[in-house]
């Protein structure tokens, strides 16, 4: 019997076990939030706002966009809309309005769900229908009297969601991740990771970013509890750990700094220590002493992962094994320093150029109407990560570099050609290029190197504020250097190793 692997599944199997436990708490310090949700609960409400997509018209297929910081009527959405069939493009809230603009017009979207707090700068962003997260969409699409109508012809193979991410070119990319893509990364991350019915999970990760890495279904499934955190703060995180009991978190090294910085300050004995929590970090290489910290100082334990967005993400999963339980800490961060080992069912290889390349039923299925991209991704059934790494003799994958021309800074991938799209806007920038150089708080910032235009005068805080108004400000460059000329090949290519080699002189890995 072969029955599709659908992400209904997840939801299905919390309201049935689980139906009279908290789901889902939402932020508290925000108006109009749902308070705290039982699974029986939120999948009555998950059904009626697929009611409501039904009496919008919204076929299956079709786009529902939003852009919202994480909320409990974000989250809502990762289970109604691919679960009536429909496709989410759930949108980076720190973008701004030409870039959101872009995404729900490139994507095609027929609905655009915005939180609150964004409609301002998102005044002129709309869609066939636009609606505020909140009374406003309550009141549109939750029928709560009418069933919702059946998904035909569910396929498991159908897009669920699609994920724009920063990458090589300068406009973001379309990542169709399909159920399947979800079921999978959903169930074998939960596996991995331990996933259990006693555990409390926090939202520390933005819910748009690969689909919370899929642990917000894999909670749905086991009756974890998700404590929604609308903004990532190291004491706010300490005092939710602490009154909601969470066992554990997803986050990027950057989040774990801002959690260490406030152990330092807390009075009294860490929230969660000595009971199991975990925190599962990607997004970068993390540094060792972090690693070190997070167990002397938290008394958590610290469990790496590595997969991209086009990956739905899990790949590799480095995680504590019984033989490193003697290991004095320091040596254990040695080995946890590392990305991990390939998840069930992922075959890594790495490429003669040093790439590495993976394969595995989490693959995405394609970069949305861009065949040419998907195709170059998928070359010779592979997928092309555009990371630079190796294997080790235990079968572990070390990222140590980056092929692709994608800067990371806080979790969050830019575009170097974007930044550099937007400099050349700039009168008075002759030439430019974008660097990552390594920064305690954002493990990479973005540098940009500009040659003057004869008889410019232009300053970095020139620079940096044209880039700000017209990039959200994670992607503009915190410093500027001005230079005579910018390094190049004999046939015109920018040599970026060559600007990148003073800042990263010195260091094992050339991405932090
Ligand atoms: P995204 O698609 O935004 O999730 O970004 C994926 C990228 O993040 C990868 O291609 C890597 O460059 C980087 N990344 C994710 N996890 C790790 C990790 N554990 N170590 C090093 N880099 C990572």
């Amino acid at each position: 019997m072969k029955v599709p692997l659908l992400v209904n599944d997840f939801l299905d199997r919390g309201e049935t076990v689980f139906a009279e436990r908290v789901a889902v708490v939402d932020e508290p310090d925000c108006a109009d939030n749902l308070g705290s949700v039982t699974y029986a609960e939120l999948a009555r409400r998950v059904r009626a706002l697929q009611a409501g997509l039904d009496e919008l018209g919204v076929d299956p297929g079709e786009r529902v966009a939003v852009v919202s910081p994480n909320a409990a009527r974000l989250l809502e959405l990762f289970y109604a809309v691919p679960g009536s069939g429909r496709v989410l493009v759930p949108i980076n809230f720190r973008l701004r309005s030409e870039e959101v603009e872009y995404i729900v017009e490139h994507s095609g979207a027929s609905v655009l769900l915005v939180d609150p707090t964004l409609d301002d700068d998102l005044g002129t962003v709309t869609a066939k229908h636009r609606l505020l997260l909140g009374e406003q969409s309550d009141e549109a699409l939750l029928r709560f009297v009418r069933e919702p109508q059946r998904w035909a012809g569910a396929d498991e193979d159908a897009t669920a969601t699609i994920n724009y991410t920063s990458g090589t070119t300068a406009r973001p990319k379309g990542v169709q991740i399909t159920h399947r893509n979800i079921w999978v990364n959903s169930t074998t991350f939960g596996w991995h990771a331990g996933v259990g019915d006693r555990d409390v999970y926090l939202h520390t990760l933005p819910m748009f970013h690969a689909n919370g890495w899929g642990m917000l279904y894999t909670a749905c499934a086991m009756g974890v509890p998700q404590i929604v955190l609308r903004k990532v703060d190291g004491p706010e995180i300490l005092r939710r750990v602490d009154r909601h009991g969470v066992t554990f978190m997803c986050a990027a090294p950057a989040v774990v700094n801002a959690v260490l910085d406030a152990g330092k300050e807390h009075d009294g004995p860490i929230p969660g220590a000595g009971r199991a929590t975990r925190v599962i970090c990607a997004g970068a290489p993390p540094p060792s002493k972090t690693i070190e910290r997070i167990e002397s100082e938290l008394g958590w334990e610290f469990i790496q992962i590595y997969g991209l967005t086009e990956t739905s993400p899990f790949l590799t999963m480095n995680r504590r094994k019984k033989e490193w339980d003697d290991l004095p800490l320091a040596d254990a961060a040695q080995k946890l320093v590392r990305a991990g080992a390939p998840a069930i069912g992922v075959r890594l290889a790495i490429s003669d150029a040093g790439e590495v390349l993976a394969r595995s039923n989490v693959v995405l299925e394609g970069y949305w109407q861009q065949p040419d991209a998907t195709a170059d991704a998928l070359d010779g059934g592979w997928f092309h990560t555009g990371d630079g790494g190796s294997l080790d003799d235990e079968g572990y994958l070390t990222i140590s570099d980056r092929k692709k021309d994608v800067i990371i800074t806080g979790g969050e991938n830019v575009s170097s050609i974007e930044v550099e799209d937007c400099l050349y806007s700039l009168e008075g920038v002759a030439e430019c290029a974008v660097i990552g150089v390594p920064d305690e708080k954002w493990g990479e910032t973005i540098k940009a190197v500009v040659v003057p235009a004869p008889g410019a005068s232009l300053d970095e805080a020139t620079v940096i504020a044209h880039c700000k108004k017209r990039m959200a400000g994670y992607k503009s460059p915190t410093s500027v250097d001005f230079v005579e000329a910018i390094p190049r090949t004999a046939t015109g290519k920018v040599q970026k190793f060559k600007l990148r080699e003073p800042f990263w002189a010195g260091r094992d890995r050339q991405v932090n």
